[in-house]
């Protein structure tokens, strides 16, 4: 990668759009963009061969594309998008969080995970996040603005990088599965993130060649933007951010349920569920003292019971991990067994989410939010 570095801004308000990248492009605007600088269409697959297969983007190693139109195309459709901040590992290296700063200062993070087989990347959507859940470190920070196509994009390739470099002990191959649960509202930026997704699953060489099941789009309950991602008629995972079956109580820690109530959002997702023949995800993250009694439980069971059998829904539960100084903390183990036990005895299929990276502030927003302080 090329670029002049930026200088060290933690906490830069947005500046305008991040430039052009050729990930912002569909193959067709791939091919209207070389036109204008001077070059046949073969040249648009020759380049993405490059950045899709090779996993390169620094255009002067594009031994194939004259020397003369190199600068010319990196200066326009290959700028620098990504600048390493810090990174942090845990769980014996197999988990990596990459704290990224963008061309205007904002700050995204990512976290690699390896399992056996297999690796998942958690990426960001949105630099901050708007949807102000209390109990979230990005939620607190408010939104600062959208990430473009690319800038979500390239976080896929700068983990495929990592994967390949060896930078992650044991890795080997590309990215299996990506989750939109790093900072941001994957639904709240639905163009940018569309165009992402359709670039991870298209085939080489326009695309990462991802399959659509491995994709997971969480979300905080936009009942609109749910029915819209039905309508795109792919495979993709649905994680619904729930983490309340009364209104009363999601009102005020998920602020959006004041516009869409709980009943809406299980029914989008069941809807969602439906055509796309996936199961969805419930996500709950247990706090407390909050929202981890044992009649909760019971009621999360009636309310996704109410939508026909176990079939469409899997409750994944989320170890609350605390941000310093908030008031919200992890539920103890005899309340979070006693919660999980319920479920089950409902029938609810019910995971525990493992804690990965979780003390190397794993959860949501967190590695940015500790060096903003
Ligand atoms: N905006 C999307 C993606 C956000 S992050 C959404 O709301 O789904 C992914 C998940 O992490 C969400 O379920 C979110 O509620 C949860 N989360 C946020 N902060 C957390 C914390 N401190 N501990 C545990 N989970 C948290």
């Amino acid at each position: 990668m090329t670029g002049t570095p930026l200088p060290l801004v933690f906490d830069a308000p947005a500046r305008g759009k991040a430039p052009k990248h050729w990930l912002d492009l569909g193959v067709d605007e791939r091919v209207e963009a070389i036109g204008k600088l001077g070059l046949p269409r073969f040249r648009a697959d020759q380049i993405s061969r490059h950045l899709f297969d090779r996993l390169e983007d620094d255009v002067t190693r594009f031994s194939d594309i004259p020397s003369a139109i190199r600068d010319d195309l990196g200066a326009q459709l290959f700028p620098k998008l990504l600048e390493h901040v810090t990174q942090r590992t845990a769980d014996k290296g197999a988990t990596v969080k990459t704290l990224w700063r963008l061309h205007d200062g904002s700050l995204l993070e990512s976290v690699l995970m390896r399992y056996p087989g297999r690796s998942t990347l958690c990426i960001s959507s949105q630099a901050g996040c708007g949807m102000a859940c209390p109990f979230c470190a990005t939620g607190q920070g408010g939104l600062k603005r959208n990430l473009s196509q690319a800038e979500i994009t390239v976080q896929a390739l700068a983990a495929n990088q990592m994967l390949a470099s060896g930078v992650v002990p044991g890795a080997s191959g590309r990215l299996n599965n990506i989750v939109f649960m790093g900072m941001g509202e994957p639904l709240a930026n639905y163009k940018a993130v569309m165009g992402s997704i359709r670039t991870l699953l298209a085939p080489s060489p326009t695309g990462f060649a991802m399959s659509a099941r491995g994709i997971t789009v969480s979300t905080v309950g936009l009942v609109p933007k749910i029915h819209q991602l039905r309508e795109e008629g792919l495979p993709l995972t649905l994680a619904v951010s729930l983490h309340a079956p009364d209104d009363e109580l999601r009102d005020e820690i998920v602020p959006i349920n004041n516009r869409w109530k709980v009943d809406e959002v299980v029914d989008a997702a069941w809807e969602y569920a439906r055509a796309t023949k996936r199961r969805v995800s419930i996500e709950y993250a247990l706090m407390r003292d909050i929202n981890d009694q044992k009649e909760r439980a019971e009621l999360l069971a009636s309310v996704l019971k109410r939508r026909g059998d176990w079939g469409w829904v899997h409750v994944n539960l989320i170890p609350l991990n605390p941000t310093p100084g908030s008031k919200w903390t992890a539920s103890r183990r005899e309340d979070e067994r006693t919660f999980i036990q319920t479920l089950e005895r409902r029938g609810v299929p019910v995971t525990l989410r493992d804690t990965r990276g979780s003390e190397i502030d794993g959860a949501c927003g967190q590695l940015a939010a500790t060096v903003q302080e």
